[in-house]
């Protein structure tokens, strides 16, 4: 897509306006620094627009029939599959990541419209007959109604459409407020969904630096029913405190902090291969990227050197150059804060196998990174690295593996790599996250429910719950 042909207004009722008084922001490709487009910085005034029109557009857009929804989503589907390599390379450019990642997120982001384009015509009711017998109990599925959708940066197209597809799955409108490091995917979309038939105002986009007034406004409009956000923790918080004020139907996919465990039993190679997904996969930032490694004692120093020489192999560069297998991270902040938990590691006591600081070239760039030794209460251990960074953590006993892994107010994904299969389902019975990745170091799949526990979030995404997360329930108490 070459940068003249980008639409960089806000998209509301069908339309690129500009927005009110605030002017534009710019993009920038954090391979170079290089801005790559201005974009409109929308206000709470353009926000309330985009809520005008997608209110205007509910009660039409949920009466048309499931079939013919159905139909305008594969339709996207079709779309985004044929615009994939374009697409790809728009990611690449705004996020850094590495082309093969951003490939794969667009594959990934398209599924979601298939995915939901089957599901629509399935929002399926019950009958059944009250257990007095005097009456029948009777209950449908409605839209929630006008939706409020937050993303982050690191999957730009993905995050967009795992919530667009159920939300026009099932029958409402919504205003997407991307990320402003990543705002030309989202509108990207809003151009495929167009051109796929979604009809004017039943989906916005709103891209704005003012994320909390913007997102505040539009969560006190009464006509606002949901809100459905990624992103971290922190600011997760603040949404359900804004949320709460009008009861507002919430759906949070928050921070993640991945336990990594392998078992002396497991299948080694195939151990280190499930490691490099679940850590390097999208360069590191990722909400399910393992955070830690804990790794029983027989097997440690195998596993680390193995480990350390794949992260030694990677090579680094912009994402758009074929070449690259990882990418630069998203800005400087990010590089900084990589780089400090690092440094506090080894402070502590970390000993540095591969990488460990900043490699000798201009850009947002910081080295795959293995850390030995680390201390049980090192920082980079508690809070979400959101870089190319593996810490290893030796264990001996499997009650010692599952109380560490526990040991955090995140719940989002764990790995288990073992040989035993009883005792993969033991250990993942005990761990206390939403997901877990037995043997596997890749659980996203827009069929299956993705989401997590304690301080990762509310709801699930992908497979029937997350459809299930735009309707309510409504039950008729009838007697015949
Ligand atoms: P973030 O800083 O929380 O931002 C997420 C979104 O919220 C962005 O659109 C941001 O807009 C907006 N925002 C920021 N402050 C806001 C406020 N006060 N009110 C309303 N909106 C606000 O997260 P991020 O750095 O973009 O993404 C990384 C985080 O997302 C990580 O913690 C990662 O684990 C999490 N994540 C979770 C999942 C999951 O499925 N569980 C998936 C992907 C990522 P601006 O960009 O304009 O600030």
């Amino acid at each position: 897509m070459p940068s003249t042909d980008l639409a960089t207004g806000l998209f509301i009722d069908g339309e690129f306006v500009d927005a009110g008084k605030a002017g534009r922001f710019d993009v920038h490709d954090p391979a170079t620094g290089e801005v790559i487009a201005s974009v409109a910085d929308g206000e709470v005034t353009d926000a309330l627009l985009a809520v005008d029109a997608a209110a205007a557009a509910a009660a039409a857009w949920a009466a048309t029939a499931p079939r013919e929804r159905s139909r305008i989503l594969l339709r996207a589907f079709d779309l985004t599959t044929e615009r994939a390599e374009e697409l790809a390379r728009l990611i690449s450019r705004e996020n850094g990541k590495a082309m093969p990642d951003a490939r794969a997120e667009v594959a990934y982001a398209a599924e979601f419209f298939r995915w939901y384009g089957e599901e629509a015509v399935r929002a399926l009711g019950s009958l059944a007959t009250a257990p007095g017998g005097t009456n029948k109990i009777m209950v449908t599925h409605r839209p929630v109604g006008v939706c409020v959708l937050v993303t982050p940066w690191n999957f730009p197209a993905a995050m967009a459409t795992r919530k667009i597809g159920p939300a026009l799955a099932a029958g409402c409108t919504v205003v997407l407020k991307p990320a402003s490091e990543t705002p030309l995917t989202a509108l990207a979309m809003a151009e495929i969904l167009t051109e796929a038939g979604v009809p004017a105002g039943v989906v916005n986009v709103v891209t704005s630096r003012r994320s909390g007034a913007v997102v505040s406004a539009m969560l006190h409009d009464p006509r606002v029913r949901k809100l459905s956000f990624t992103g971290s923790t922190e600011i997760g918080r603040v949404l359900l405190h804004e949320a709460a004020d009008n009861v507002v139907n919430t759906s949070m996919e928050l921070g993640g902090n991945a336990p990594f465990l392998v078992f002396a039993d497991a299948d080694l190679d195939a151990a280190v291969d499930g490691a490099m997904i679940a850590k390097m996969r999208n360069g590191g930032s990722a909400c399910t990227a393992a955070n830690r490694f804990h790794v029983e004692a027989p097997v440690a120093e195998e596993f680390t050197r193995r480990l350390a020489a794949r992260m030694a192999e990677l090579r680094l560069g912009p994402g758009t150059d074929e070449a690259s297998q990882v990418g630069p991270l998203v800005n400087e902040d990010t590089v900084a804060k990589v780089g400090e938990l690092v440094e506090g590691a080894v402070a502590a006591g970390a000993r540095v196998v591969t990488g460990g600081g900043r490699p000798d070239r201009a850009g947002c760039y910081y080295e795959p990174t293995v850390l030995a030794d680390v201390s049980p209460d090192a920082r980079i251990l508690r809070e979400e690295i959101f870089g190319p960074v593996a810490p290893i953590v030796v264990f001996e006993t499997e009650a010692e593996a599952v109380e560490a892994a526990n040991d955090t107010e995140y719940g989002l994904v764990a790995y288990v790599y073992t040989g035993d299969l009883a005792r993969g389902l033991r250990v993942g019975e005990a761990l206390e996250f939403g997901m877990i990745g037995l043997n596997r170091g890749l659980v996203s799949d827009p069929a299956a429910p993705f989401g997590g526990v304690k301080q990762s979030g509310i709801g699930r995404e992908g497979g029937h719950e997350g459809l299930m997360d735009y309707l309510e329930s409504k039950y008729v108490a009838v007697r015949w």
